[in-house]
């Protein structure tokens, strides 16, 4: 099947142009012999690449450009399917955008594509090409530094140790991590995460409990992790639950359960941060919004995890704005590698931006994931990278540092 990928990047300062090309000449044994056609574009600091041909070989030739010291930032805007190549001439020359006039540059590009319907029809591919040539699109373009270029130093300091004889044998426990704003060094908020009596992932619990019982167990499990928050001291930060949306509408008095809980621990509502997921809420919306009517008068603040991950998540902030939405890491992951990822993250950052809800990155693991979400104005994060839950406690935090 004739497959397609396109790529930008940046070239790394001091590259001599002649090199280029001499590069383009021997690339072009290599895409000779695996069929490989397409067209490199370059302005000056960025290249534009498309390469079409079989799936396997496109695929191959691709990982073996991401390897390529000559350039950086490299972005995959496009994987498609086509039913004829757009460049079918064997040899992938180097197409040096400045040596043509602005006014006659895209007719030139295009004087090298073999479809015949070239732009007549609506082609994304094309399209790409297009935004390239006109240099439309340079807002994102972000040139983020090499990830050696920072070093993570841990904070011993932010190192808490909870209380360990709040946990009776049968019962559950939470795991404490960290929300942060790494330039501001700054813990916002922690996360209570909860674990079952053997240390059990949230997810493998509830699956074994009854359904009568789940959500019960999912409320009454807070008052533990107050307490725990109330130990580790949450002075200046929220602490954040989370909740399974129905628990709220399951269980009668539910809301002023939790109100009484953070009281009895000294704590008070608007230190507190709901966290819920869109899955489930769906089918009872209207029931779930009077519980939330609740949590808000009181003074709880409500965040919308795992926003992205699920199947209704622009439907439902059309019904539901929280304070806070915090993005999935199926979108985070990578996210300085894809240019569909970081296309979807700066609509959410635009949407969240009109309505003044505030957004966390999840599961950063990767420095160049964290620097690509900073260039585009996300200041809080959560992840490995940063800090992992610890059980009964809070781990030391890994704070950036330009080298
Ligand atoms: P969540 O609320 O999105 O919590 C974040 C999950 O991502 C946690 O998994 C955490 O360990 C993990 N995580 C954090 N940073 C990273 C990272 O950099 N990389 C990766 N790969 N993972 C990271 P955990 O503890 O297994 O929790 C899973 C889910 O269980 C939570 O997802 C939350 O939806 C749910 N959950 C946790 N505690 C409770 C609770 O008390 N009640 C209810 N109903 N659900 C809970
Ligand atoms: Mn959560
Ligand atoms: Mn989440």
């Amino acid at each position: 099947m004739l497959s397609t990928i396109i790529y930008r990047s940046h070239i790394v300062p001091d590259v001599p142009l002649k090199f280029l090309h001499e590069l383009a000449i021997k690339a072009n044994k290599i895409n000779e012999s695996s069929s490989i056609t397409g067209i490199l574009l370059f302005n000056g600091t960025h290249f534009f690449q498309l390469l079409e041909g079989p799936e396997q070989a496109v695929k191959a030739v691709y990982s073996r450009i991401c390897q390529d010291p000559r350039h950086h930032n490299l972005v995959e805007l496009l994987r498609d399917y086509a039913p004829a190549r757009r460049f079918g001439h064997v040899g992938m020359e180097l197409f040096d955008l400045r040596q043509h006039d602005p006014e006659t540059v895209l007719e030139a590009v295009l004087a090298k594509c073999t479809s015949k319907y070239q732009m007549t029809y609506a082609d994304r591919a094309l399209q790409f090409l297009r935004t390239f040539v006109e240099a439309r699109e340079k807002e994102n373009y972000f040139e983020i530094p090499a990830a050696s270029s920072w070093t993570f130093v841990r904070d011993e300091a932010e190192q808490r140790e909870g209380e360990t004889r709040l946990m009776a044998a049968d019962q559950v426990s939470f795991a404490f991590q960290p929300i942060v704003d790494p330039l501001a060094c700054e813990i916002v908020s922690l996360e209570a995460l909860l674990r079952g009596p053997q240390g059990e992932l949230p997810l493998d619990y509830f699956d074994r409990l009854p359904r009568e019982q789940l959500y019960l167990t999912d409320l009454q499990s807070k008052r533990i992790a107050f307490a725990q928050a109330r130990q580790l001291g949450i002075e200046g930060m929220t602490l954040s639950i989370n909740l399974l949306p129905m628990t709220l509408v399951e269980v009668p008095g539910a809301v002023q359960y939790l109100l009484d809980e953070i009281a009895a621990q000294g704590l008070v509502p608007e230190q507190v941060m709901v966290e819920f997921t869109e899955n489930e809420i769906i089918s009872r919306l209207d029931e779930f919004e009077a519980a939330i009517k609740q949590l808000k008068a009181a003074g709880i603040s409500l965040a919308l995890d795992d926003f992205g991950a699920g199947f209704a998540g622009l439907s439902l902030l059309t019904r539901i704005q929280p304070d806070k939405i915090k993005i999935d890491r199926k979108i985070i992951a990578d996210v300085h590698k894809s240019g569909p990822k970081q296309a979807i993250i700066h609509a959410i950052l635009k949407c969240c931006s009109s309505l003044e809800i505030a957004v966390i990155a999840e599961g950063i693991e990767q420095p160049e994931e964290w620097m690509w979400l900073e260039a585009a104005g996300v200041t809080q994060f959560q992840g490995f990278l940063f800090s992992t839950p610890r059980l009964n406690g809070v781990a030391a935090v890994a704070w950036p540092e330009l080298r």
